[in-house]
C-alpha cells in the first residue's frame, strides 16, 4: 500500500535541476561518462543528463546482492557490466538511493580497477541513518528518513518504478495489526 508522499514530481524536478547545474559547473576540462546503476537510476539519469548542455556519454552497470531480495548484503554480483573503456575518464556514478552504502562501495571498487581518472557519486536520495560503510556522495539530491520508498525508478518487487512521485511503501498486515514499513531495498 502506498503511504505518505515523500517527494512530489515538482520537488524531484527542482532537485534534478539543481544537481544538473552543480554538475555542469564541475564538467569543465573533464572527459565525462555517466554510469547508471540499474535499474533504479533510469528515470533519474535520463532526466538529469537531458538537462546538461554539453555532450556526455552514458553507460549502465547492474549488480545484485547475495541473499534475500528485501535486505542488502555485504557484497554484490555483477549482472551487467559497462561496455565503455573508462581508463582516464571522469565517471559520474548515478544511483537512485544510498542506504547502507555497500552497493556503491562495491561498484566503486569494481570501477576503480579499470583506472578511471575520477569517480564521483551522484545520488538522488540518501538515508544517512542506515549507513554501514562510508561513501562520499559528491552530488546529493536530498536526505530522507529510514523509510522504504518507491516511485521515480525505485521499486518493490519490480512494481511502482513508473510512479511519477516518490512515496513511502507500507506493508499491509493480516489480522488488523498496525501496518509496517518495509525495512530495506531491492534493486
Ligand atoms: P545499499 O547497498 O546502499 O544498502 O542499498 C542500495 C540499494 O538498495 C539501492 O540502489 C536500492 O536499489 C535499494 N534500496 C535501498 N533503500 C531503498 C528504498 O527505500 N526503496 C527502494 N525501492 N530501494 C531501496
Amino acid at each position: 500500500m502506498l503511504g505518505t508522499k515523500v517527494l512530489g514530481r515538482e520537488d524531484i524536478q527542482a532537485i534534478v535541476r539543481r544537481l544538473a547545474s552543480e554538475i555542469e559547473a564541475d564538467l569543465a576540462g573533464r572527459s565525462p561518462i555517466f554510469i547508471g546503476v540499474l535499474k533504479g537510476c533510469v528515470y533519474f539519469l535520463t532526466d538529469l543528463t537531458r538537462l546538461l548542455r554539453q555532450p556526455v556519454e552514458v553507460d549502465f552497470i547492474q549488480v545484485s546482492s547475495y541473499g534475500a531480495s528485501t535486505t542488502t548484503s555485504g557484497s554484490v554480483v555483477l549482472v551487467k557490466d559497462i561496455t565503455a573503456d573508462v581508463r582516464g575518464r571522469d565517471i559520474y556514478l548515478v544511483e537512485d538511493i544510498v542506504d547502507t552504502g555497500t552497493t556503491l562501495k562495491d561498484v566503486i571498487r569494481l570501477l576503480e580497477a579499470r583506472h578511471p581518472r575520477s569517480i564521483q557519486v551522484v545520488a538522488l536520495l540518501s538515508k544517512p541513518s542506515r549507513r554501514q560503510v562510508e561513501v562520499e556522495v559528491a552530488f546529493l539530491g536530498t536526505e530522507i528518513d529510514d523509510v522504504f520508498v518507491v516511485g521515480y525508478g525505485l521499486d518493490h518487487a519490480e512494481s511502482y518504478r513508473n510512479l511519477p512521485d516518490i512515496h513511502e511503501l507500507v506493508l499491509e498486515t493480516a489480522g488488523g495489526e498496525a501496518p509496517q514499513t518495509v525495512a530495506a531495498g531491492s534493486r
